[in-house]
């Protein structure tokens, strides 16, 4: 039995850090029956795989199927390397060695995240940085790779017990998620007037909605910098805006919670309508 015993090592190459890409492997694996070891280098992803070779190739093949959705693979290289008798498997601490890879872009909140963000029993109950291993930011919040939460601007905000849990768990969709945060531990809004005094309130949006519905104008901090809005239906409110942008005809983007409420302005086909949602 054992002569069908192999291992091998794969380089994985693409958008592999910062997506889940190790809980991925990690399940798999544990899945598959192989034991072995993943780790995040400079290069992609490295995993060292044991076990029959029919697991192997099933876990090859559910590798490129089953990737989480914000990964992809460039390329994957394998090589033979001797069985050691690996008894289970595990996830390494990065190797950080200097050739970059690519860090994906930040992506919208998934389904998974809007669901716990509007449910009242939920600890991230209308926590604004919520985020997962399928989305949240990432590229904006790396200052170095590998991408690692001590290499984000996420390392000013330790993790509080709880999600330090969900970040050690495997079968969590948290699991190794860098930017992981929550009221507790994780960064919180403010809201300032334009001297930079904080405006004190009991919900910063809802005071933000009044003040936008007064006519007044706001710079939101999001992710990749400032985002000026003001109330599109107010006239005055939009004047004021393209004189102080120094933006008298450029038509301003207008913002819409979804295809549905766009739709009372612009008509959408469903092509357009599947691209604003991808
Ligand atoms: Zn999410
Ligand atoms: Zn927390």
């Amino acid at each position: 039995m054992s002569s069908s015993i192999r291992a091998e090592k794969l380089r994985i190459k693409g958008t592999v850090q910062g997506v889940g890409f190790r809980p991925f492997v990690f399940v798999l694996a544990k899945n598959e029956g192989l034991t072995g070891t993943v780790l995040n280098d400079g290069r992609g992803v490295e995993a060292v795989l044991e076990g029959s070779s029919e697991a192997l190739e099933r876990f090859r093949t559910r590798l490129l199927k089953e990737l989480p959705p914000l990964a992809s693979i460039e390329s994957v290289e394998a090589e033979d390397v001797p069985v050691e008798g690996r008894q289970d498997f595990v996830i390494l601490e990065s190797r950080s060695n200097s050739v970059s890879t690519v860090i994906p872009a930040d992506a919208a909140v998934c389904e998974a995240c809007l669901k716990e963000l509007s449910d009242k029993n939920n600890r991230r109950y209308r926590y604004p940085f919520i985020n997962c291993t399928h989305c949240g930011p990432r590229y904006t919040i790396t200052a170095h790779l590998p991408y690692d939460r001590p290499q984000t601007s996420m390392k000013a905000f330790p993790m509080c017990p709880d999600c330090l849990q969900e970040y050690k768990n495997p079968l969590d969709r948290r699991f190794h998620a860098q930017p992981n945060a929550c009221d507790v531990c994780g960064p919180h809004l403010e809201l300032k007037d334009k001297k930079g005094n904080l405006v004190l309130c009991e919900d910063e949006i809802a005071e933000l909605l009044r003040q936008i519905q007064e006519g007044k104008i706001a710079a939101v901090k999001g992710l990749g910098g400032f985002h000026l809005v003001c109330d599109a239906g107010n006239a005055a409110a939009v004047s004021e805006l393209r004189q102080r942008k120094h933006r008298p005809f450029k038509p301003f983007a207008v913002m819409a919670l979804n295809d549905l409420s766009a739709s009372r302005f612009v008509r959408i086909s469903e092509k357009a309508s599947k691209e604003l949602h991808s």
